[in-house]
């Protein structure tokens, strides 16, 4: 009987093991096709720039997120959260990352021709590698000069991961970004590990309260307790505090009670195309030259 059972734990183990390793190829095989998939992506037109608003405390939206969206032919949509790490990896994030600048200002150029847009900011997520590639500052200068567009409309939304190495680096980068007037915003602000100290040498305009922190906010005292640190944080360093994820009124006017002037999230609008945008910020337009009396 002791014979038998070394057997089945030895036969279970050896099962258990070439499940994980076939597990492990899949994944494996899985990545290499999206990498694949994603190069091609580029040149197929399969990608598309979402947009979600960014509301004040009168719920006026001041300006929108751009969030890249892949449809793949055959496995459909494929959430940025998959293959922006795997674009990272590969270094595809740098043709990815100049694709969506590229989008970002052509989007911007045409704003400024529209009179219900011409003031919205558009934020564009940065990753870090895209951030440190050498070519960076000089490439993004340039796409400003060539559409025209005021920097100062431009947000570059950054994470804490780019402050642990090469901090100095990161900060000269950040200044000379700074004074072409691009401004930056700390996105999912509180889940790096990232020093405090840093947070006065970095030229931000922005923290970004990451959502994890909104969404038990009713809840959970030690959500709150976060929130309204990162809100007085924000209120001494002089950077706007924005919360990201707000998905219901009830947060909403929690984070207002709490100081907070900026929101984005389901509750004021999910990612959408840009027409969808656009033809909603026409209406509010015209529906707000008429309440003006004329
Ligand atoms: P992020 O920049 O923190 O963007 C916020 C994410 O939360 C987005 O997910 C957005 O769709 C989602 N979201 C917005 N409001 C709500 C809400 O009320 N509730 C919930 N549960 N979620 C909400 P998405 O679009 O899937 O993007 C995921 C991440 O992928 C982004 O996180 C960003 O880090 C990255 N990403 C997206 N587009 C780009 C891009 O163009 N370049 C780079 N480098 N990264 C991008
Ligand atoms: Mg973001
Ligand atoms: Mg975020
Ligand atoms: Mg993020």
């Amino acid at each position: 009987a002791a014979d038998l059972a070394m057997f089945a734990a030895k036969a279970d183990g050896r099962n258990t093991l070439h499940f994980f390793n076939q597990a492990m190829q899949d994944d494996a095989n899985r990545r290499s096709r999206l990498e694949h998939d994603l190069r091609l992506a580029l040149e197929r037109d399969e990608l598309e720039l979402h947009l979600q608003p960014q509301v004040d405390a009168g719920e006026r939206i001041t300006g929108m997120e751009a969030l890249l969206r892949w449809q793949h032919p055959e496995l459909g949509r494929i959430s940025p959260a998959d293959f922006i790490p795997l674009a990272e990896s590969s270094g595809l994030i740098i043709p990815l990352g100049d694709w969506v600048l590229a989008q970002a200002c052509r989007l911007l150029a045409e704003w400024r021709r529209e009179p219900a847009m011409a003031r919205l900011g558009l934020a564009v997520n940065i990753s870090p590698r895209q951030f440190r590639h050498p070519d960076f500052v000089a490439g993004l200068q340039r796409l400003l000069q060539d559409s025209g567009v005021d920097p100062a409309r431009l947000e570059l939304e950054i994470t804490e991961s780019l402050l642990i190495d090469d901090i100095e680096q990161t900060i000269g980068r950040m200044e000379q970004l700074r004074r072409l007037g691009l401004r930056f915003s700390l996105d999912d602000f509180g889940t790096g590990y990232a020093s405090l100290g840093y947070l006065k040498r970095l030229p931000l305009s922005q923290l970004k309260i990451d959502q994890s922190f909104v969404r038990d906010l009713l809840r959970d005292p030690n959500d709150e307790a976060i929130v309204r640190t990162i809100i007085a944080l924000g209120r001494s360093l002089d950077l706007q505090v924005i919360a990201e994820g707000v998905e219901t009124a009830e947060q909403a006017s929690r984070l207002q009670e709490l100081g907070c002037t900026a929101f984005q999230g389901y509750w004021f609008g999910k990612p959408d195309s840009t027409r969808h945008w656009h033809a909603r910020l026409s209406d509010q337009a015209e529906t707000e030259h008429r309440a003006a009396g004329d």
